[in-house]
């Protein structure tokens, strides 16, 4: 027989009343999740008897039905695809018609309505079953003590290069792509961070992101039920984390993770005190400090919110890289001085490299930028259906982030200077990270969030174009921040080069699900 795949060996051996999942007033102990996981796994077994690999997708809310179906998935043999929550029908469609999966398992009136239709509009009605996750988790008279020795959690019917999650990229740079991870990155995912951050069955996290992404799912979720720890589930609103955090009738959460939205969002909560009293935050912040650790990443984190967040809880929030494609390769230390602006060093499954992006040749450390290469135990398999697509990413057994970094001796330490298709702007025959120029930006007291593209010139190139969202109240400053305006404060510190060409003053800046800004999109705004 197999050996047990390591997510669900270490689920099984957590103690049985240890707290796994929390939302609102249900929670779900682990003991609980092996019997609904053993149970639903072993109602869809017949339909994946046979079938070869396999795909089990999802349209569930973030809670312990989630977790749930990720573990028997798992245990199944067949890949997880999780979908989100929020997508529409025509969205959904389109990772249906990508993924094929052979099950859609949904969960309430409105996802089950919504899944029927998408796989209607997908064409996929004879190949894609939609079930009622609430109609198969009967546990048919299944006990714990069953659900613990019956060997289908202990007894993996997948090989370690099988493939187990399928996530789709954001879609920042183009139509997502299908993401596989076999068995083995999936566990170097979760192991890496797992020792890294130093989690234990101590830990408790509230968990606000999307679990359609590797963020959500492997850093957060997955950890958790790895370590043991307990995830509570909620929804995302600066004054609603504040309050819960505040309750002094809830656990204290350990950890922390977001995007930089996330801080930027209750930074500027703290300020504006929208929703929240000054009583209220007062707790909330006091919780904090009490935290272990807090990390930021998933997009560049801006200096003005990393020192903003330090001020207000004393956290020196650790930032770290990665992607849908490898998990987590860079972070600044857990134990250690983490560097502002910096993504720190690989994580122990992976090894990075620089190479010059014309010739593919390694750049030595230290001796300038290029694109950041990647290799090692947590590198996906392939795009799936996408075999000329993966081939063009990866060079020499290098998988080719397309991200721009370089490495710095003195703080040994990586920096991401961003995309080489977006991000990296050249103008006037100069090569400009547009990441660095919104730091800057950044530090503006009036501007609250910032976005910079290059723009097509005749002239120049590319000219830098900017899009701000002024702090509440600045309205009426509009003016000095226009171009001139915002100029004018840059020439003090900024090399003519680097100061912009066009600004626009937005009330929102449109971002996708994971907090990020479709930069090719927002170009057009200048255009
Ligand atoms: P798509 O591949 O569909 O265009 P995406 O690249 O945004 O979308 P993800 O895999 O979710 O999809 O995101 C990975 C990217 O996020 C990285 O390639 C990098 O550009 C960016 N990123 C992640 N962490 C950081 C960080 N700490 N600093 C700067 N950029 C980061
Ligand atoms: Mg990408």
């Amino acid at each position: 027989m197999r050996k047990p795949l390591p997510l669900l060996s270490r689920v099984l051996r957590h103690p049985r009343n240890a707290m796994a999942v929390v939302k609102g007033n249900k929670k779900t102990t682990y003991g609980e999740l092996v019997l609904t996981s053993s149970a639903l796994a072993a109602q869809l077994q017949p339909q994946f008897d046979g079938a070869g690999p396999s795909r089990l997708a999802y349209l569930l809310p973030p809670s312990s039905s989630y977790a749930s179906a990720s573990l028997a998935s798992l245990a199944l043999g067949t890949a997880c695809v999780p979908f989100c929550t929020s997508h529409t029908v025509t969205e959904l469609a389109y990772y249906l018609s990508d993924s094929k999966p052979k099950i859609l398992l949904a969960q309430g009136e409105e996802f089950l309505d919504r899944a029927t239709k998408a796989v209607e509009s997908a064409d996929l009605k004879g190949e894609t079953a939609v079930l009622d996750y609430d109609d198969i988790v009967t546990t048919g008279g299944m006990s714990s003590d069953d659900a613990y020795t019956s060997g289908l959690l202990t007894a993996a019917r997948a090989s370690l290069d099988d493939p187990a999650l399928f996530i789709y990229t954001s879609g920042t740079t183009g139509k997502p792509k299908g993401v596989v991870a076999t068995h083995n990155s999936f566990t170097a995912q979760i192991t890496d961070l797992h020792d890294a951050w130093e989690w234990s069955n101590d830990d408790y996290i509230l968990h606000y992101l999307p679990l359609h992404h590797v963020h959500g799912i492997q850093n957060k979720l997955n950890c958790a039920l790895y370590a043991g720890a307990t995830v509570e589930f909620l929804k995302f609103s600066a004054p609603g984390i504040w309050s819960r955090l505040a309750d002094a009738d809830k656990p204290k959460p350990t950890l922390m993770m977001g995007v930089p939205t996330v801080y930027a969002k209750l930074l500027e909560e703290s300020r504006t005190l929208s929703k929240t009293s000054q009583k209220t935050l007062d707790a909330g912040v006091d919780i904090c400090k009490g935290m272990r650790l807090h990390v930021c990443g998933s997009a560049a984190l801006p200096s003005a919110v990393m020192q903003a967040w330090k001020d207000l809880t004393g956290h020196t929030l650790l930032e770290r890289y990665g992607m849908s494609e490898l998990g987590m390769a860079l972070g600044n230390p857990y134990r250690g001085e983490r560097h502002e602006g910096h993504v720190g060093l690989p994580f122990p499954s992976v090894e990075v490299r620089i190479v010059d992006s014309d010739t593919n040749k390694e750049v030595p450390k230290g001796e300038g930028s290029g694109e950041l290469q990647v290799r090692g135990g947590t590198v996906f398999k392939e795009y799936f259906g996408k075999p000329e697509a993966t081939a063009k990413e990866f060079k020499d057994g290098w998988f080719c982030t397309g991200d721009i970094a370089e490495f710095n001796t003195e703080l040994n330490s990586y920096k991401i200077l961003g995309r080489a298709s977006v991000d990296i702007i050249k103008s006037g025959g100069y090569k400009i990270s547009a990441l660095d120029i919104e730091r800057e930006i950044l530090e503006h007291d009036c501007v609250e969030e910032v976005v910079v593209v290059g723009v097509d010139d005749d002239m120049k190139g590319e000219i830098i174009c900017v899009l701000l969202r002024l702090k509440a109240g600045m309205a009426t400053e509009v003016d000095a921040f226009g171009e001139g305006g915002l100029k004018g404060w840059m020439k003090g510190f900024t090399a003519p080069y680097k100061l912009p060409s066009k600004v626009q003053i937005m009330e929102e800046i449109p971002k996708n699900a994971m907090g990020k800004y479709a930069k090719k999109e927002l170009k057009k705004l200048f255009l």
